[in-house]
């Protein structure tokens, strides 16, 4: 089959298919050779690997991932793509695509059955909409992950990527640098996908950390505290705590851990590390 990183082979094949795109999926396929490759270099793929990719639209990169990969398991919402990706994918023998969402799929039990528990790369050119459910889940679900490389929307990627102080920082950032190192590996312009998005991409690298990089006796109870110090972003931090309904602390409570972690009375959330999010929370847990 032709390699769909060339935009003529794109519309040869959407064209034999009549295809039409659908928003509500967020189809924006890629037509750039270069940026395949950048993915595939940045996830690091290679014959010991199990990918999973998320959206494989018509198997644009689905096809770079057979290459380098030893199998593939391709996860599409779209009913009217699987036709399309079985003749696209007909040369490969290690791509099963299973026609399902995302998000409903039990892909601890995927891991389980295909790469028998361990460690698995996740891929992805994300629909936007649903970029952050997505990653929190896999992250959250505790799932074995090695890493996840994505194209998403330029701000997120700014965002995850975030240090403290910094106008991007903020809840999304803490909670993918507590699950991961993110590395933004390349800025894709829209004219490197068809239809062209009105937003500008990125791509992201995320290598999940072997072992928490704080220790923290409730997690939950951590990103309830970064939820309400960025929800309320122009408060000092004691004032946003106190003001959160799902904050059960008294205000003397918070200034007294402030103190023990020598901060000041007026400090803002957004300066905060995770470290010292990690701190806060054992503090007032306590
Ligand atoms: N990977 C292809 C590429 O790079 O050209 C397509 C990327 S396109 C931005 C996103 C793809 O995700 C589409 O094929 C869309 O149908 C699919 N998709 C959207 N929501 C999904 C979901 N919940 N589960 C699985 N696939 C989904």
């Amino acid at each position: 089959m032709a390699d769909l990183g060339n935009p003529k082979n794109t519309i040869a094949i959407l064209q034999k298919y009549n295809f039409n795109f659908q928003k509500k999926f967020g189809q924006n396929f890629l037509i750039d050779i270069r940026v395949l490759e950048k993915i595939i270099n940045a996830a690091k793929i290679t014959k010991n690997d199990f990918v999973l990719e998320i959206g494989p639209g018509i198997g644009t990169m689905t096809q770079y991932l057979c290459e380098h990969a030893r199998e593939v398991a391709a996860v599409e919402i779209d009913k009217n793509l699987i036709p399309i990706l079985k003749e696209t994918l007909n040369i490969y023998d290690n791509v099963e695509v299973i026609h399902g969402d995302i998000l409903k799929i039990d892909v601890e039990r995927l891991i389980q059955e295909k790469n028998y528990g361990n460690p698995i790369k996740v891929v992805a050119n994300l629909p936007y909409y649903i970029t952050t459910p997505i990653i929190m889940g896999l992250f959250e679900s505790h799932v074995p992950i090695d890493s996840i490389t994505i194209m998403v929307q330029k701000e997120v990627a700014e965002r995850m990527q975030a240090s403290p102080g910094t106008k991007d920082y903020g809840a999304l950032s803490l909670a993918v640098q507590y699950y991961a190192k993110p590395k933004i590996v390349a800025h894709v312009p829209p004219n490197c996908f068809m239809p062209r998005p009105a937003v500008g991409s990125a791509v992201i690298c995320m290598h999940k950390h072997q072992e928490p990089p704080v220790q923290i006796a409730d997690e939950k109870l951590m990103f309830a505290l970064i939820r309400a110090s960025f929800n309320q972003r122009r408060k000092t931090l004691v004032n946003g705590l106190n003001n959160a309904p799902n904050i059960s602390c008294s205000k003397q409570q918070i200034l007294s851990a402030l103190q023990a972690m020598d901060l000041p009375d007026n400090v803002r959330g957004e300066t905060l590390t995770l470290s010292q999010f990690a701190q806060l929370s054992n503090l007032l847990g306590n």
